[in-house]
């Protein structure tokens, strides 16, 4: 019985011996101190020892748990510092291993076209300039001369907001009176605009929001020349020397006359294939001379000036330069496919 203590100090210390991490020496501290442990227990029992027996075997217990609780202390003030000791040297910077870098963004391909193409004209001397996107059906209809019987102003075809008498632009050209006012009279207007525009399609080939750039040139003597020698410049720049223009009548109600231009096909160069029906020719945008209302409406006298307008779409412009053949692919934010376009900088081909 005496020597039950000596005992119990013998084997904890053999069991923390063999302990080797902090976390052992935790689990032997609750068997032996615990409020169900070993010591604990025989400190309890001491009450129920007889009187003459408690207060030897209170103070030898007693004196089992203190040296017990050094020892333990010991232990695993040991165990701690090997390991924090081991974990420093695993944590030691090692400049050989390679950076994790993070990955590199890029630009949109539609933000790329429409850089290039900006890029042309900026050159050439125009300034650009913004309109809302939600405007009135004045700016979008009336003051470019689109009567009310247009299949634009049919609620199948657009897109009207709440407020009355608005509506998502259906196009770029408001901003040709937004430039037109806030010229005020002076000569010459040399305008791009370009942004987002709302339609009712949804299909491969169109997207309830697509993305336009106008030109627009106001002065006075401007003629067909004028737009012609314009176009063919802006498709030589983008397209290469090479390239061959086609303009065929057509009709928008905000020019006068209207045409559509057409550039020799790319991909059979001319002769004829798929892509172009056969035809040699893939169409690219529509222009024309300035409408004399809609050079009225911008507070410009049609007697004194004349101008010339085009608007092209980027998506479309997008899709030849990049061969597509479902645009919506472009709208769905996924990483994987547009990294596909690579960090393309040279000059597109159509
Ligand atoms: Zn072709």
């Amino acid at each position: 019985m005496a020597e039950d203590h000596v005992n119990a100090i013998k084997e904890l210390g053999d069991q923390l011996q063999t302990a080797s991490n902090s976390l052992q020496v935790q689990e032997i501290r609750n068997t032996w101190l615990g409020r169900k442990g070993l010591i604990t227990g025989r400190l309890k029992g001491v009450a129920g020892l007889p009187v003459d027996q408690r207060r030897d075997a209170g103070q030898r217990w007693n004196g089992v748990r203190i040296e017990a609780e050094s020892m333990i202390d010991e232990a695993l003030a040991r165990l701690q510092y090997q390991e924090e000791t081991r974990q420093l040297e695993q944590e030691r910077l090692d400049m050989s291993i390679p950076g994790v870098s993070p990955g590199l963004g890029m630009l949109h391909p539609l933000t790329r076209v429409r850089r290039l193409v900006e890029d042309v004209f900026l050159r050439m001397g125009f300034t650009l300039r913004y309109g809302p996107e939600v405007e009135s059906e004045w700016y979008n209809f009336e003051a470019l001369n689109i009567p009310m019987n247009h299949p634009a102003r049919d609620m199948q075809d657009s897109f009207f907001v709440d407020i009355p008498g608005m509506v998502l632009r259906t196009h770029t050209s408001p901003v040709q009176i937004r430039g037109m006012k806030a010229a005020a009279g002076r000569l010459p207007v040399k305008i791009i605009a370009h942004g987002r525009v709302y339609r009712r399609d949804d299909d491969p080939t169109h997207t309830p929001m697509f993305h336009q750039m106008e030109a627009l040139v106001v002065d006075r003597g401007i003629s067909l020349a004028d737009l012609k020698g314009t176009l063919l410049a802006m498709t030589q720049d983008l397209l290469g020397e090479d390239v061959e223009t086609r303009f065929r009548p057509s009709y928008f109600p905000f020019t006068e006359p209207s045409m559509e231009v057409d550039v020799t096909c790319a991909v059979c160069g001319g002769s004829g294939c798929r892509v172009c029906k056969g035809t040699g020719w893939v169409e690219i945008l529509g222009s024309g001379m300035v409408h004399p209302v809609v050079l009225r409406n911008g507070g410009y006298d049609p007697d004194h000036v004349s101008g010339f307008a085009f608007g092209l779409g980027i998506e479309r412009l997008a899709m030849r330069i990049f061969e597509l053949d479902d645009l919506r692919l472009l709208y769905q934010n996924d990483l994987e496919y547009l990294s596909r376009f690579g960090r393309y900088t040279g000059r597109p081909i159509l």
